[in-house]
């Protein structure tokens, strides 16, 4: 899995650019938390914490932007439950593992052949996009109920 954390703004900017995004400062710090928070955050999540920082900052841009980004490629939705939206700067396939317990959502790699083949499939499939949940219990909550 990629390590994005640590990208600068003038990194994040040329990221946009090239994607044809004018990198307005909403939309840089916007995709500065999706990249240093892989905790898959929803729209609620990104705003309650950037507006503390950014306090014109209103959801309704947040939401946009998260769309306008997903439309371009460069961050991908999870809808592992029906009415909850998640954001993952990270567009490379790979799994996605929701507790039940705590509701956290983690990162998954996924060690699979129709991967290293180039995204398609023994059957000749061009896969553009993949999308594997997975539910069950973390290990801090493993732990935790052990002790
Ligand atoms: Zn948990
Ligand atoms: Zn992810």
């Amino acid at each position: 899995m990629r390590d994005d954390i640590g990208l600068s703004l003038e990194e994040l900017k040329e990221h946009l650019e090239k994607e044809g995004i004018h990198p307005s400062y909403h939309r840089l710090k916007i995709l500065e938390y999706l990249m240093s928070h892989r905790t898959h955050p929803t729209v609620e999540r990104i705003h309650n914490e950037l507006s503390k920082e950014i306090p014109t900052l209103s959801k309704t841009t947040v939401y946009n932007t998260l769309n306008l980004f997903v439309s371009k490629g460069i961050v991908q939705e999870l809808t592992i439950e029906e009415k909850e939206v998640r954001y993952d700067a990270d567009t490379k396939p790979h799994a996605h593992f929701k507790c039940i317990e705590c509701g956290s959502v983690y990162d998954v790699a996924l060690e699979s052949k129709i991967f290293e083949q180039g995204l398609v499939t023994e059957e000749g499939h061009k896969v553009i996009e993949c999308q594997v949940y997975l539910k069950g219990i973390c290990n801090d909550c493993l732990k935790n109920a052990q002790n």
